[in-house]
């Protein structure tokens, strides 16, 4: 079976996570704080906070930047579903808004129609662009709206880490970034993800939050807020660093092979995402035609020896917020993440996929389609 993805993880890998569970430092040890160093290297930052995941990073952001009961904050409809629980955890609510059909992500224009029609209750605070798949939102557009509109910028980077929006990474151009590390990622450590923040208070902020809500102090540890534990162990931040260290060639591994699916796929029935600079190609997504039985093309798939899945999820159409927010979900009905959501088909893609794997993957898609049409 071609897996739709793999960890990329060698004897480098065990060696270094082998290396902590023997030292018998878990936690708090030295490779935490060699790989937020490394990280901030990697990105162009002066400090990053690694935290147990990117649901985590979410949830910390907006409890550094205050939102919380009575505030709003706008999120895709079509994104991992964490993007709004982490909304809903920190006691606010999220607005839902519609995406571009090409690069999956929430516009200046699809934020600006959200925001207008939503007519509350609670005020809109905070804005959380998702760079979908790794593909670079519209930064500039969104932290121009969000100034006029008077909102944090919050950047769903979990699944973009390497993704360039614009001049900098995504993560580094809103006023909080979070990154994730989950085994679907590009770069992983198990579980695991990171932080970063322009302003260097809401940065002690995030992290005095991810542990526990202490300060360090000349007298001892300082209880200063109601904190969480969101930490990263030590042997999940050594895994982390041996792979960073490798993380241009995934990179350049990934771009390779979703330009190999293009020229592959060019004659089938499907529409490809935009090839936008700086895409970090986490997960490679076509659209199918409307009409094909897309559970169907799944199954085919499967039984050729190829996994495949839909790509992420509509959130409007998800029991969760229908149940928390039915007028704003019924309002949405037939949009373009609705339509994402029902004929979206992700495709293998991982550094160790071959070009002959990619050949394979074209076969049996050419083949399930045709069966299909
Ligand atoms: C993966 C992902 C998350 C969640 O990250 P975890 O580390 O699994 O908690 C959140 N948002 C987006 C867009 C993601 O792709």
């Amino acid at each position: 079976m071609i897996r739709l993805t793999v960890p990329a993880i060698g004897d480098d890998e065990v060696d270094a996570v082998e290396r902590v569970l023997r030292s018998g430092m878990l936690v708090h040890g030295a490779e935490g704080e060699a790989f937020e160093k490394e990280l901030a290297a990697y990105l162009g930052c002066a400090d990053v906070v690694t935290v147990s995941s990117g649901t985590a990073a979410l949830h910390l952001a907006l409890l550094a930047l205050d939102v919380g009961p009575g505030d709003a904050v706008l999120v895709p409809d079509f994104t991992f579903p964490a993007t709004a629980n982490a909304v809903v955890a920190a006691g606010a609510r999220p607005v839902f808004a519609d995406v571009d059909p090409t690069t999956y992500n929430v516009t200046p224009a699809t934020l600006r129609a959200a925001a207008v029609a939503f007519g509350g209750p609670g005020r809109l605070r905070a804005v959380v662009p998702v760079h979908e798949f790794g593909a670079p939102a519209d930064m500039a557009g969104i932290n121009a709206l969000a100034a006029e509109l008077g909102l944090a910028v919050v950047e769903d980077a979990a699944c973009a880490f390497g993704t360039l929006a614009g001049d900098v990474h995504a993560g580094l151009a809103g006023d909080v970034g979070c990154f994730s590390f989950h085994p679907r990622k590009a770069l992983t450590t198990g579980e695991g993800g990171a932080l970063v923040a322009k302003d260097p208070g809401v940065l002690r902020r995030l992290r005095r939050l991810r542990n526990h809500g202490i300060e360090p102090s000349p007298a001892g540890l300082r209880f200063v807020e109601a904190g969480l534990n969101y930490r990263l162990t030590d042997f999940q931040s050594a895994l982390g660093r041996v792979q960073l260290a490798k993380f241009d060639g995934y990179l350049e591994a990934r771009a390779e092979l979703q330009r190999a699916y293009r020229e592959a796929l060019a004659l089938l029935p499907i529409a490809f995402p935009a090839d936008a600079p700086g895409h970090a190609w986490q997960t490679f997504m076509v659209v199918l035609a409307d009409g094909v039985d897309r559970a169907g093309v799944i199954a085919g798939l499967r039984s050729r020896g190829v996994e495949a899945n839909l790509g992420a999820q509509c959130l409007h159409a998800l029991d969760a917020f229908r149940e928390l927010l039915p007028a704003d979900c019924a309002r949405l009905a037939g949009n373009t993440a609705e339509r994402l959501y029902e004929r979206g088909l992700a495709l293998p893609l991982y550094p160790g996929l071959t070009q002959s794997d990619v050949a394979v993957v074209a076969r049996a898609l050419g083949e399930t389609l045709g069966a299909a049409a």
